[in-house]
């Protein structure tokens, strides 16, 4: 568990984070019912089923990010914060304050 002025600091960082996610995905969804509609008389509707999977794509990866977020909050509250879920070692604070929502250590990232 890090220290009390980093805890703080992760936390403001992490709120952050997830203040901007939930205005992203709320952009992308007023994106996707705006474009609802449009599919009858545009030209090349394969374009529109391909840039709404992009959408959903983008969409899924935020939802995640979020995820990972919220996650990391429950985990601050917890006071389970800090650790890797794969070794339970302590995470170094410098990889913390770069990815705060980060679940591994830098050994078992990316697993
Ligand atoms: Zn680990």
């Amino acid at each position: 568990m890090p220290d009390e002025d980093l805890s703080a600091a992760l936390r403001a960082s992490l709120e952050e984070e997830q203040r901007t996610l939930l205005a992203q995905l709320g952009e992308i969804q007023s994106d996707t019912d705006e474009g609802q509609g449009f599919d009858d008389n545009f030209a090349d509707s394969g374009q529109v089923a391909a840039e709404q999977g992009e959408v959903r794509v983008v969409a899924t990866t935020l939802q995640e990010q979020l995820d990972d977020v919220e996650h990391a909050l429950v985990r601050l509250d917890e006071g389970t914060y800090g650790t890797c879920e794969t070794c339970r070692q302590p995470i170094v604070a410098a990889r913390l304050e770069a990815m705060p929502a980060t679940r591994f250590c830098i050994e078992h990232a990316g697993a």
